[in-house]
């Protein structure tokens, strides 16, 4: 049923294709700047610093190391500067990263949208499946924070950002797609199969980045809020939901599952009976639909354009560097 916030899902799918393609120009670049080191002749690229957000544990290394010493680290800055930012706007705007920004989670919605028109329907697990897969996230994710959010020492970490690894530990993700080995290729063969079958496969049940911004979107002020005394009981918000949840029984979307992609919302035909609401006190503000996507997005850049500023933005590693160490890795 089409209704008048019907809109916001097109400016959804309109925003995720923007930043899919920004992150592949991203990438193509970075895939130039290495190609000068590795093949004599080829033109100088400028690396471009957003790179950096395809190194998560590199930015909650440098959170740590940041909290320990008040200092940022300086090879990849813009890790941690992202990592910041994400952390942030998943406080105060719950998981609208997953849900209007991260490429990968774009990717995963074309897959089950793909598998739908395929399948004519995407599968569902058992809820004793759903539950137990749901924890490996959660298990990913507090392993990570034991292992450097607690164990790792900061004059360790001093130690590790020095290595040639971490430097290039950028080049090293990238080669994980550009040069795939056999392990890779299968697993991303597992994880394109199991994401044309079941919505959101990856952001479900793997990813601990997400698990980690569920937990912090719990105490965000901006929720879905639904108000029973204009509801209708159509359950088109829950048919709607790509994360499961059961909308049409919630007085208020809680969950750490929900990505804040407001399908639910412009799926709703009952005017008043499904919003976007900012806490205020004891009560609830209605906000406009399309308010949320541009706080997301602003204060995401906010937080960037801060670090930006703050000149933790660009490497510090010299060129002459680079051009000792990258050609090092395609040695065999
Ligand atoms: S509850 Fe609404 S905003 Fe949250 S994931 Fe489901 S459809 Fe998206
Ligand atoms: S909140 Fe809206 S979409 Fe959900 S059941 Fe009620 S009327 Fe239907």
């Amino acid at each position: 049923m089409v209704t008048g916030r019907a809109y916001i899902r097109k400016v959804r799918y309109g925003v995720q294709l923007a930043f899919l393609l920004f992150t592949l120009y991203i990438g193509y670049e970075f895939y130039q700047f290495v190609l000068h080191f590795k093949s004599p002749g080829h033109p100088f690229v400028e690396r471009p610093s957003s790179v950096d957000a395809f190194l998560p544990i590199s930015g909650l290394m440098s959170l740590k190391y940041f909290l320990s010493t008040g200092i940022v680290e300086p090879i990849h800055p813009a890790a941690f500067v992202m990592f910041v930012a994400i952390l942030a706007v998943s406080l105060l705007m719950k998981k609208g990263f997953c849900g209007w920004i991260c490429p990968i989670s774009t990717l995963s919605q074309y897959f089950w949208m793909g598998g739908r028109k395929l399948f004519g329907r995407n599968f569902k697990m058992a809820n004793y499946a759903d539950t137990a897969l749901r924890s490996m996230k959660y298990i990913l994710m507090a392993l990570f924070l034991l292992l450097i959010g607690v164990a790792m020492k900061p004059n360790m970490m001093v130690l590790f950002f020095m290595t040639d690894y971490y430097v290039t530990a950028d080049v090293r993700t990238m080669n994980v797609f550009a040069e795939m080995s056999a392990i890779t290729f299968w697993v991303l063969i597992f994880l394109s199969v199991f994401s044309l079958l079941y919505k959101n496969f990856w952001c479900r049940y793997l990813c601990p980045y997400g698990a980690l911004l569920g937990i912090l979107s719990r105490f965000g002020l901006v929720k879905i809020a639904r108000n029973e005394e204009k509801c209708i009981h159509c359950h088109s918000c829950t048919r709607a939901c790509p994360s499961l949840l059961d909308v049409e029984q919630k007085e208020v979307v809680n969950s750490p599952e929900c990505i804040g992609c407001l399908t639910c919302v412009s799926s709703c035909p009952s005017p008043g009976a499904l919003d976007v609401s900012l806490k205020t006190g004891k009560n609830r503000r209605v906000l406009k639909p399309y308010l949320y996507p541009v706080a997301l997005i602003l204060f995401f850049y906010l937080v960037i354009g801060a670090g930006m500023a703050a000149g933790k933005w660009q490497s510090r590693i010299p060129y002459e560097e680079y051009k000792r160490i990258i050609p090092e890795i395609y040695k065999k």
